[in-house]
Order: structure tokens, then C-alpha cells, then sequence
């Protein structure tokens, strides 16, 4: 029980066309997050799984039966939201208890399902205290707690961590993830934040101006993202993008010249390119080492910050200021703001986009890494 799926569901909000013609399966059990800057229709595609917000065409399943035209409270689904809404006068206890209360739930069931809801989220010493004498976690909490009363198919979380400081986001995340595999519901996480996606979904649904731009693993869309947006998108420090020109293709991939003399041989299967074609290279911070392998860049650096085992050095490749590069080092590596440095990549581990950023195709082993899953 908990499947949902999406058909060709639209949404206008009067002439504005926020969310475009969307298909989405979401399995029993998976947590799913809805990923993508603010703005996209995170929001507004969750409120319409939730019933809160109309469709404007298509349909939505829950289960294999058609809830378009449910009401919220009938859809078997329980909603948190980013401001934590409990109500300041009741006790931890009465904010939980309140959706059962509402639905004249009978005073022993009430009971009994508070008590394991508090259990399961580390609440019990709190049941008397008012939400005021709480911290933001212990509220996030008490609002998931509501959620869970209600027994639900399906959870839907919308950015529920971001009113909290960065140390409590971290620690509520692995909770999150914990609550999960012990309730083994499905649960849908909606977040502008690719650290929450990517360390808590199964599946992750990269959405971008009312569109879904790819849907996979944390692993695939990390190693196969299918254009720039997603790959600039998933993963941190952001991908550098260099441009390049593609001088040959043949079956060792697509060589490319670089912006400062050197040049590099993608291995990736060519089809499309061809020799004078404006390309872009995508290499993530963590792929550049200091000279070594082969594909040479000179960069200069302009700001380096040092965190101890890792530096982070920000800058671009000399005499071209457009081509912004990060990269992430040892953290005893010997440069200073102003110094330039000879560096290189893996071509197996770059990724290859055309100017109008759609993605070659890497040549990863999706099983091996669906198998760390
Ligand atoms: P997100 O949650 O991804 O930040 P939303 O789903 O809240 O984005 O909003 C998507 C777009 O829909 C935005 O452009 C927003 O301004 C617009 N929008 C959301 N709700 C309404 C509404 N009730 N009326 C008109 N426009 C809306
Ligand atoms: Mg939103």
C-alpha cells in the first residue's frame, strides 16, 4: 500500500502554467524527494498529491484508484510543513493527538498511538511541555508525531528541516531516514537542498520550472546525469562547467581542446559530435588533481579555503576568466590566492554536454552502483 502515480497531471494557477504535463511512479516503501531551486513546483505538486490544491488536468492514483477528486482527509496521506503549525496552548501530547481527536477517535486508542508515536521520535519526556519550551528539532518532531498518529499510506514532507540550524538539519536528516526504514511507508521529501536528497532518498525527482528533468537514484543522477542543469544541480562543491571545442571523434570518444593548450579524449560514445563543435566540460571539484593524469589546465587560483583535511580552491583557468574552476585538494597543498598550478583529471570521470546542455552518454555501470543501494 502506498503507490502513487502521476498522469499527465498539469497545473495553472490562471495564465501561468506551473506544473507542464507530468507522468511519476512512486513505489510502496520508497522515499521520494522532489528536488530543484525555488519556485520550480516542489510545493505546488505536493498540495496537489495532498488534495489541498486542484488539478488542472490529468490524474492522480494512490494505489491504482483514481483520488483526484478526494477530499485531503480521505486520501489516506499525512502532510508536514516547513513551519512546524502546532498550536502554542496544547501540550506536546494534545498537538499529536489532536488529528485522532478530531476524527473521535475513542480515549484508549488515542492514548495508545500517541505513546508509540512519542516513542518512536525520542518525545516521551516531552508530553507535558508546551511547543514554546521546546527546540526546533523537539517541535519538527511533535509536528512529525501528528503526522504519524493519522497512520498513513503515504507521508509527505514539505521542507520540514529548513527553520533549522545547519548541526540540527544533519542530525534530523539521519533521524528522517531512520523513521523511515522503521515505519516503511512511503514518503515524499520536497527540498531546494541536494544534501537532504541525496543523503535520504531512494529515488530523487529533479524538477526544474514546472518540469521533471530526470528521475533515478542518488547514484545515477550523481554519475549519469542527463544534461547540465541536473549535473550543476546534484553533488557539492557544483560541477565545473569549461567550455571547449571538440577537435576529433573516434572510438576512444570525443577529443576536445581545452581552454589553456591542452587537450583531452572523453570516452564517450561520439555519436553527434563533431570536429569545430563548441562543447562543454563538466568535471566536479573532487576530480582535479595537481598535474598527474592526462587533460592539462593551468589555474589560477584566488581563493583558497583550508578545512583541515580538504582545501577548497576556487579561481580560473589562467587567461580566461570565463572558465571558473573549483577544486577540492589535500588539505596541506602548497598554494596561495594569486599562485598558479599545472592540474589534470581522469577523461573517464569527466562528463560531456553539447552547448545546449544535454548530456553524452558516460558509459557507467548503473547495476554495480544500484547494488550499493
Ligand atoms: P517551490 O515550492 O518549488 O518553491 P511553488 O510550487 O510554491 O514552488 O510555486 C511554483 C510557482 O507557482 C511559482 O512561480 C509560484 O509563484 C506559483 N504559485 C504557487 N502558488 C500559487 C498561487 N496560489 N497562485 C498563483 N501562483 C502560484
Ligand atoms: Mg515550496
Amino acid at each position: 500500500m502506498g503507490q502513487l502515480k502521476l498522469a499527465s497531471v498539469t497545473k495553472n494557477f490562471g495564465t501561468a502554467k506551473v506544473i507542464k504535463p507530468t507522468d511519476l511512479s512512486i513505489e510502496e516503501g520508497e522515499f521520494a524527494v522532489f528536488v530543484g531551486p525555488s519556485g520550480c513546483g516542489k510545493s505546488t505538486m505536493l498540495r496537489m498529491i495532498a488534495g489541498l490544491e486542484e488539478i488542472t488536468s490529468g490524474s492522480i492514483e494512490i494505489d491504482g484508484k483514481r483520488i483526484n477528486d478526494l477530499p485531503p482527509v480521505k486520501r489516506g496521506i499525512s502532510m508536514v510543513f516547513q513551519s512546524y503549525a502546532l498550536y502554542p496552548h496544547m501540550t506536546v501530547y494534545e498537538n499529536i493527538a489532536f488529528p485522532l481527536r478530531v476524527a473521535r477517535m475513542p480515549k484508549d486508542e488515542v492514548d495508545r498511538l500517541v505513546l508509540k508515536a512519542a516513542d518512536v521520535l525520542k518525545l516521551r519526556e516531552r508530553l507535558d511541555h508546551k511547543p514554546g519550551a521546546l527546540s526546533g528539532g523537539q517541535r519538527q518532531r511533535v509536528a512529525i508525531g501528528r503526522a504519524i498518529v493519522r497512520e498513513p499510506q503515504i507521508f509527505l514532507f514539505d521542507e520540514p528541516l529548513s527553520n533549522l540550524d545547519a548541526a540540527l538539519r544533519a542530525e534530523m536528516r539521519v533521524e528522517l531516514s531512520r523513521l523511515h526504514s522503521k515505519l516503511g511507508n512511503t514518503m515524499i521529501y520536497v527540498t531546494h537542498d541536494q544534501v537532504e536528497a541525496m543523503t535520504m532518498a531512494d529515488k530523487i525527482v529533479v524538477l526544474r520550472d514546472g518540469r521533471i528533468e530526470q528521475v533515478g537514484s542518488p547514484l545515477e543522477l550523481f554519475h549519469k546525469p542527463k544534461n547540465r542543469f541536473v549535473a550543476g544541480f546534484i553533488g557539492t562543491p557544483n560541477m565545473n562547467f569549461l567550455p571547449v571545442r571538440c577537435t576529433g571523434t573516434g572510438e576512444g570518444g570525443v577529443t576536445v581542446a581545452l581552454p589553456n593548450g591542452g587537450g583531452a579524449t572523453i570516452p564517450v560514445p561520439p555519436a553527434g559530435a563533431q570536429a569545430g563543435q563548441d562543447l562543454v566540460l563538466g568535471i566536479r571539484p573532487d576530480d582535479l588533481r595537481p598535474a598527474g593524469d592526462t587533460g592539462g589546465l593551468r589555474f589560477l587560483a584566488d581563493v583558497v579555503e583550508r578545512l583541515g583535511n580538504q582545501a577548497v580552491i576556487y579561481g580560473n583557468c589562467e587567461g580566461d576568466a570565463t572558465a571558473q574552476i573549483c577544486m577540492i585538494a589535500d588539505g596541506a597543498i602548497d598554494i596561495r590566492p594569486g599562485q598558479a598550478l599545472d592540474i589534470g583529471f581522469d577523461p573517464a570521470k569527466a562528463h560531456l554536454f553539447t552547448a545546449e546542455g544535454d548530456a553524452f552518454d558516460r558509459q557507467v555501470d548503473l547495476r554495480a552502483l544500484a547494488a550499493l543501494a
